[in-house]
């Protein structure tokens, strides 16, 4: 496998404002790199960040401060105009196929419509040559074209968002918990052509969600988000196989188990109380209002993220 790096994220922040004086700390100083066609999994809590962080990737949000660098190229303050050859290279999928495809246009419209916006094509009848073929390659057929999105199951629909993110061959696609909405029994089989395609085309993804056992199955590294910040990252099988921060340990404790005594023992590591506020983060180490292993100095200084061994990084002052 290539190891090329299609995406390199440098301590992004994005802040948003509030109400009066107040500020909502979405997103701190996270740090990453992506490869060719490999899957980072982002975990963690609702509100941990995790959206924040892919949309700000996209530039669908301005950044706070940091910098994206895409395929080598710095893309952090690029104006519209600029970013639109790298859109081309960077498709979301998003959550909801139901919101997410307009109701009014044909599902040909829906797919053949990025084809259009950068020029790969220049009248909507030429589309059908791209279309015809994605369709099928979704598990669709050519007779859908003409229907509109309300006429399909969710499952079907997000086939067509994810025919629309790969038509024009992206270098990465965001996963923005694509298959969340979707029936159990839909969901393997999305699973299985996003790595169809990864397989044959080198894409990257940035998949993010909240069910451990599937970013375990699609991800080659995993990234665990904890309001705003990154508190471990690392190849997916040394995350689940030896997770060093007590964050992680409490996700992973509270995945459900089959086996009642083995899940009497693994409630023990499962986390306490809500997550905080991101308008008023804690400070110091942002998990310490729930963290069983909190010590003094973790009240006053942020851990920084630090190299475990094997590339395996973590924020904690436990580690150091
Ligand atoms: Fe817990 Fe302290 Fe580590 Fe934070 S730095 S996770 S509070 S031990």
């Amino acid at each position: 496998m290539s190891e090329q790096l299609i995406l390199e994220i440098n301590n992004l922040t994005k802040h948003f404002k509030a109400g009066g004086k107040q500020t909502v700390h979405a997103l701190d100083g996270v740090s990453f790199t992506l490869k060719k066609g490999e899957t980072l999994g982002l975990v963690g809590e609702s509100g941990c960040g995790k959206t924040t962080c892919a949309r700000t990737i996209i530039r669908m949000y301005e950044p706070t401060s940091g910098q994206i660098i895409m395929d080598g190229t710095d893309i952090t303050e690029l104006n519209q105009k600029q970013l639109k050859p790298f859109r081309k290279n960077m498709q979301m999928i998003f959550q909801d196929p139901y919101a997410s495809l307009n109701a009014r246009m044909t599902v040909r419209d829906i797919i053949a419509e990025p084809l259009l916006a950068h020029g790969v094509v220049k009248r909507k009848q030429d589309a059908n040559e791209y279309v015809y073929p994605m369709l099928e390659r979704v598990g669709l057929t050519r007779e859908h074209a003409s229907r509109y999105a309300h006429e399909f199951s969710g499952g079907q629909r997000q086939r067509v968002g994810i025919a629309r993110a790969l038509i024009l061959e992206p270098n990465l696609v965001v996963c923005d918990e694509p298959i969340s909405a979707l029936d159990v029994s839909i969901q393997a089989q999305v699973i299985n052509l996003l790595k169809d395609f990864q397989e044959e085309k080198g894409v990257s993804y940035l998949f993010i969600a909240h069910d451990l056992s599937m970013i375990r199955y699609v991800s080659d590294n995993v990234g665990v988000m904890y309001l705003g910040q990154l508190a471990e990252i690392g190849e997916t099988d040394e995350i689940y196989k030896n997770p060093l921060h007590p964050y992680t340990k409490g996700l992973l404790g509270s995945i459900p188990i089959a086996n009642p005594a083995l899940a009497r023992q693994k409630k023990k590591s499962s986390i306490e109380g809500d997550i905080p506020s991101p308008i008023k983060p804690p400070a110091g180490c942002r998990f310490h209002t729930r963290c069983p292993y909190m010590k003094e100095i973790c009240c006053e200084e942020t851990p920084k993220l630090k190299d475990a061994g094997n590339g395996h990084m973590v924020a904690c002052h436990l580690c150091d």
